[in-house]
Order: structure tokens, then sequence, then C-alpha cells
């Protein structure tokens, strides 16, 4: 039995772990977690950050707070705050005008997706591809970690207007019966794994017991495996939590993981390997996504020896993301030529089996962009790419051409091709 114990903004000076950064070093890191969240667990702390490689470890810089994170103008404008002992309220209105200007809902999150039930918006749900909803249980709107890259960042830093989650499972169940195009209810937060097994549940049977014909898949997005494996292993409720995915997969629904491991090392301890293991024992898959991030895993052989490792564990490889226009992107993002070449690279390595990956990938607002590389084209150079996802169905898998830019880290980035005023979708 692992008892959970958090570490927060507070603790950040009171680590004896973090006794070999200087003060400095340590006051860094409080200017940027009075920005971005910070929190992580005893868990992360002891099995997975390797203390003796510390400022430079990988899962280091994933959990805590790096200077960097923050632009220069950012970082001086609260540092100033914070040595100014300025009030509790100077320092949260500072914290919120910064977050303002780093892009809090990108891809128009907020408003574009939210589905409409009788002329009623349904609030805490999203429906932006024709076949999943979101649906954000408002038990589920915090994380094992507060990644900065993370485009639910917003969500954790209590500014209200930010936030979005329901309690409404009965106006989902509504709404899937109203469109029969949807095959994928999508839980995700936050995540939907920080709640109570008995919170969970009464979602989950709620939505079996409707009996919708169309439900094929029930869906968790969750970093819990990689943060938090003792949430199916040894925590009070952690057989009960098992016995309610058996009670999806009995249903005859298809009950899926959508797991974050953004680096090997979350996967290679035998803590989250039993964890992985009791999940297949009740008949549930695990899919497996992470952005490609600069200081983590902007390598192709981490990548090969990730999808390598989720193979050999049973894990299905399933999306590479491109670091989105939010947040600390200007740390972690890797410009997209570079991604694709990652991407490549890593994917030459591992046979058919792990190559069910799909990137790298782009979360935009029409839709899933895939990098399908760089190619020379009558003279010109240009990005070849095509949606995996989009608002519009059919505009799905058809390639598309973009002037090259080797600067170029999102899509706002890139112009048509071939003297063309506008791309495809923009019509
Ligand atoms: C990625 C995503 C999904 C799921 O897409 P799949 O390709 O089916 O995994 C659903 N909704 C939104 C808004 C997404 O960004
Ligand atoms: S959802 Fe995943 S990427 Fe986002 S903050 Fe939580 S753990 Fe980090």
């Amino acid at each position: 039995m692992t008892h959970y114990q958090a570490y927060s903004l507070p603790h950040l000076s009171r680590l004896p772990q973090l006794n070999q950064l200087s003060n400095h070093q340590k006051f860094e890191m409080e200017v940027v977690a009075h920005v971005f969240p910070f929190k992580t667990n005893n868990y992360v702390m002891e099995q997975l950050i390797h203390w003796e490689d510390v400022p430079n470890d990988p899962l280091f810089l994933l959990t805590f707070p790096q200077k960097k994170m923050l632009l220069p103008h950012h970082f001086e404008k609260m540092s100033r705050v914070l040595q100014d002992g300025s009030s509790k309220q100077t320092v949260r209105e500072v914290a919120n005008e910064i977050r303002w200007e780093l892009n809090p809902h990108p891809a128009g999150q907020k408003e574009a997706n939210l589905p409409i039930l009788d002329g009623v918006p349904l609030n805490g749900i999203q429906h932006k591809y024709r076949e999943t909803v979101l649906f954000f249980p408002s038990q589920g709107q915090t994380c094992h970690a507060y990644c900065s890259f993370c485009f639910r960042w917003p969500q954790f830093v209590g500014i209200n207007e930010l936030k979005f989650a329901t309690r409404e499972m009965d106006l989902l169940i509504k709404y899937i019966h109203q469109h029969p195009e949807i095959t994928d209810v999508l839980f995700t937060g936050g995540d939907p794994l920080i709640m109570k097994t008995k919170t969970l549940a009464a979602y989950i049977r709620e939505l079996l017991k409707a009996e919708l014909p169309n439900l094929q898949t029930i869906r968790i997005g969750t970093k819990a495996l990689s943060y938090w494996p003792y949430r199916f292993l040894t925590d009070p409720d952690a057989h009960e939590l098992l016995m309610l995915f058996r009670e999806v997969t009995y249903s005859g629904k298809h009950l899926a993981f959508m797991a974050h491991f953004n680096h090997p090392r979350e996967l290679q301890n035998e803590t989250v390997q039993l964890a992985i293991q009791r999940i297949h024992e009740t008949g549930a898959e695990i899919r497996t996504q992470s952005p490609i991030l600069a200081h983590i895993n902007d390598h192709p052989a981490t990548w090969a020896t990730l999808w390598k490792e989720q193979v050999r564990l049973n894990c299905i490889p399933y999306y590479m993301f491109v670091v989105r226009d939010t947040g600390a992107q200007h740390y972690f993002g890797i410009n997209l030529e570079k991604a694709w070449n990652i991407f490549r690279e890593a994917y030459q390595t591992v046979s058919g089996i792990g190559r069910t990956v799909r990137g790298p990938s782009l979360s935009t607002h029409p839709g899933k962009v895939q990098v399908l590389g760089v190619q020379e084209i009558k003279g010109e150079k240009v990005f070849m790419l095509q949606f995996l996802q989009a608002r519009e169905p059919n505009r799905v898998l058809r390639p598309f051409f973009a002037k090259y830019d080797p600067d170029a880290v999102w899509l706002d980035d890139l112009r048509p091709a071939f003297g063309e005023k506008k791309f495809f979708f923009e019509d």
C-alpha cells in the first residue's frame, strides 16, 4: 500500500531533493509556478525522477517548473511582483494577466465544439469530430500533474471562466440518442481517474444503463498509469475500479484507455507494468499518446524505445502530437520539419505492429493535421499535409500542400503552396 502524497508550490522551497539547487534556482521555479500551476507526487519524486541528473533530467523538466517556460518579459514581471512582496491579490492579478496572454483556449475549444440539445448549449461536453463526444465530469477536472504544454492548464488555475465541466450525464445520453453517428464517449478532464471509483462508476453505469445502440466505445483519457499507477493496484478503491472496467467490457462495449506517456522511463518499472497488466485483465485496451517535446523526447531513439516498450507491454501506440499553441509552447515546441524527421526515423525502426501510431499531428481548429513530410514538387519546396480528423469529415485524408518554412511550428505559420490564396479548408 503506497499512500498518495501531493507536492505543490509551497513545497518547492522545502523539498530535500531540491537542496542540490541554489536558492536562486528555487526562486526561479517559484516564479514560474505562480503562473503555471505545479503539482507532483511521491511516486514521481521517488521512482521516476533521476535526481543525480537534475537539473537536466527529463522527468524533472517534465514535472518541475523551469525558468524558460515563461517568456523573458513575463518572467521579469512575475519575479518583480514577488520580490516587491506584493499582496496575494496583486500576485494573482499579474498571474492572470500573463495567463490570458498565453492563449488559454487554443483551437476555439470553448465556443466551437459546444453541442446544442433542444436549443440549449451543453456545457462540459464537446463535440468536434462526428463520431466522438468528449465528456468532462466535474469531479475530474484536476490532474496528477499540471503540464505547462497541455491545453488543459487553464482548467487548473482556478480562473472560473476557463473551466468547463458538467454533472449532466442525462443530457449527454439524450444528445447521443439524437446523434446516431456518435460511437465514442471520451471521458476527459483533467484526469477522470482522479475521481473516486464510486463517482466514476455512477457516470459509467448510467451510460451503460441507457443501452445506447450507437455507443461502441468508452474511452478514458488519463495520465494515472504514468504518474500514479497505484490507482490500479493499492488505492483503497483500486479493486472496485478494475471491477468497473470489467463491467464495461462484459456489457459488450469497448473500453479504451488513452494513456499519456511522454518518456520511456514512465514504462520501465514493475509498478506501472503491473498496473498495465491489471487493466488488460479486465478486457480493456490501452492506447498511448504524447506530444513531441523539446528537452524531453526530441530524439528518434527515445520514440523508438517508447513505442517498442509499449508494444511489448501490449499497449497500442496511437498519436504523436505537435505541442499546441498555448502555455509554454516556446519552451517545449519543435518545428514541424524536425518533428516529422523524428517521427519517421523512429517509425522506420519498429515493425508494423508498432506502426499503429500516427503523427506528427496538430490539433487545430479545423481538425487534426498530420505532417506527411517535406518534398520538392516542380521546383517548390513544400510541406505535404492531411487531416486525420476534421470538423468536416469529407476533408479527412485529402492531401494538401503548404510552402516550406523551416521555422513553422503550427498551422498558423503555414501558407498555401503553388501560389494559391487559401487552403482548401478555408472556403
Ligand atoms: C483528438 C480528439 C478526439 C478524438 O479523436 P480520435 O482521432 O478519434 O482519437 C475527439 N475530440 C477532440 C476535440 C479531439 O481533439
Ligand atoms: S492531461 Fe496530461 S498532459 Fe495535461 S496536465 Fe494532465 S497529465 Fe499533463
